[in-house]
């Protein structure tokens, strides 16, 4: 055999093992990234029970730079269908893995506290307003329920443990009042809220839908006079009826109050008002 021929061979043997050991490289990358390169979301164990939220988050932060900046919990359908309820919070922002926790306010207590929310579909996302990115996490409310009771490691061992630079783990550091609220069942579109006067849902209340014909408008019901009306304690400053009845309600920072001189002609809003309220703690009684 030819010395060529030999030099042929083995640089042929040569050519194949470099495209073979590329080929494994890359799916071995493949495989770690699915495996390992995953956003993360861990729950961690707050200093103050509560409201507080304490979480740790890791992503590829070399191949999604962002600096990420705010954390939502979103409900769905906790209190039926159609409302959805967002308790959100911004904070300093960090742009690789990172735990903090953040003041939440009195709107998570209250709705973990519900009734229904172990079945609400319950999405948790992390995004960075700037970058436009976001992270989300779904699962059923009683497993967020489970993570937050089951969470052990606290902000400060995520971050040694992973060997972080940054601890943050005293108050929270911005203070931006906490919103929440119910919304569109499609951002900008459809009724916002399954209630008495809503003439898209007229027919649900009236016992008709079945003979209703689609879009129609039902009769609306007469309006009667109330005696009183108040707010009990658990309010979690949604606005719902401050927008369906401003005369009535004024919602403020931590609570709801009856305005002074608020007129009682108009017992359907009120209702409405009542019907509208996530954690019913808008009673009335009617006059007569
Ligand atoms: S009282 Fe008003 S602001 Fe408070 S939870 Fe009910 S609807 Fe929302």
């Amino acid at each position: 055999m030819s010395t060529s021929l030999i030099a042929m061979g083995i640089a042929l043997f040569l050519v194949l093992n470099l495209v073979i050991g590329l080929a494994v490289v890359s799916l071995l990358t493949g495989a770690f990234e699915t495996l390992f390169g995953k956003p993360r979301l861990a729950f961690l164990k707050a200093s103050q029970s509560g409201n507080t939220f304490a979480f740790g988050f890791k992503w590829n932060s070399a191949k999604e730079p962002a600096r990420i900046d705010m954390i939502k919990v979103r409900m769905f359908n906790p209190f039926g269908s159609p409302t959805q309820i967002e308790v959100s919070k911004t904070f300093e922002p960090f742009s690789s893995t990172f735990a903090t926790e953040v003041d939440m306010g009195p709107a998570l207590i209250s709705l973990l506290g519900h009734q229904n929310f172990d079945n609400a579909s319950v999405l948790v996302e992390v995004s960075s307003r700037k970058d436009g990115i976001s992270f989300q996490f779904d699962m059923k409310g009683v497993k967020f329920k489970k993570l937050i009771a089951q969470a052990s490691t606290t902000v400060k061992e995520y971050v040694a443990k992973n060997k972080l630079d940054v601890v943050k783990t005293s108050k929270p550091p911005i203070d931006i009042p906490i919103r929440s609220f119910i919304a569109d069942t499609v951002p900008g579109k459809g009724p916002a809220l399954k209630i008495a006067t809503n003439p898209v849902f007229a027919g649900d209340f009236a016992g008709a839908a079945a003979g209703a014909g689609a879009g129609a408008a039902a009769e609306k019901a007469p309006t009667f006079p109330i005696s009183k009306v108040w707010i009990e304690p658990g309010c979690i400053v949604c606005n719902a009826c401050e927008d369906i009845y401003p005369e009535v309600f004024e919602v403020t920072s931590d609570t709801c109050l009856i305005r002074a001189g608020a007129p009682l002609d108009d017992g359907l809003r009120v209702q409405e008002a009542a019907e509208a309220c996530p954690v019913e703690v808008i009673k009335f009684t009617k006059a007569g």
